[in-house]
């Protein structure tokens, strides 16, 4: 990046947060280029033991099975992302529950390295029958371990979730706050923390 995205003047080298930064050399802008950041959200469905995965119809890893999600909006609250996605992808209806865990990942690129956060959400299968458009999507179906361990290209890291999802209770993971007294909803914000082991002491 060379330019200000926002004013289009020349970004000029500046210390910010212990590091050197390109900076706007207009104050009044204040744009600080921190680098390239993207979050992803993905979703794991189980019904009857067995997990939601999509069949990927677009480069890259096309033909690979994985779990159904994509990169959430800017504008976008993440639990919506997320059942979007599995509508989206597989034509299912999902309610997110809880989050299993994320990864953070720090790639590279041609436009420069580039981080990315990756959520992982349990989500309770509500209705639909898995369906696809054949193009982005060319394949979905609920499969239990023991089928995804014969089929080729079923992704890492959706069976690791999986994995997670079946082995731990809908009460293990980081759940949205509804509203605790410690800390009122706030526009914009999407809060997940662990719930206590007893909802009576709520
Ligand atoms: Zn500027």
């Amino acid at each position: 990046m060379r330019y200000c995205p926002n004013c289009s003047q020349t970004l000029i080298p500046r210390e910010e947060g212990g590091r050197e930064r390109l900076a706007c050399p207009d104050s009044g802008c204040g744009f600080i280029d921190f680098g390239n950041f993207s979050i992803g959200c993905a979703g794991v469905v189980i019904r009857d033991g067995k997990a939601l995965i999509v069949q990927r119809g677009w480069e890259p890893f096309r033909g690979s099975w994985q779990i159904p999600g994509g990169y959430v909006e800017h504008d976008e609250a993440i639990l919506e992302a997320v059942e979007r996605e599995v509508m989206e992808e597989a034509g299912v209806v999902a309610k997110a529950r809880d989050v299993i865990g994320f990864r953070h990942s720090i790639g590279g690129s041609i436009g420069g390295p580039s981080t990315n956060l990756y959520v992982v959400f349990r989500l309770d299968y509500i209705e639909g029958e898995p369906k696809w458009d054949d193009d982005e999507i060319m394949g979905a179906g609920f499969y239990s371990e023991d089928e995804m361990a014969q089929m080729e290209g079923v992704q890492g890291l959706s069976r690791w979730a999986i994995d997670k999802a079946l082995r731990s209770g809908p009460q293990h993971g980081l759940e949205v706050e509804r509203g605790a007294t410690s800390m009122p909803a706030r526009p914009g914000w999407s809060l997940f923390g662990l719930m206590p082991n007893d909802p009576d002491l709520l």
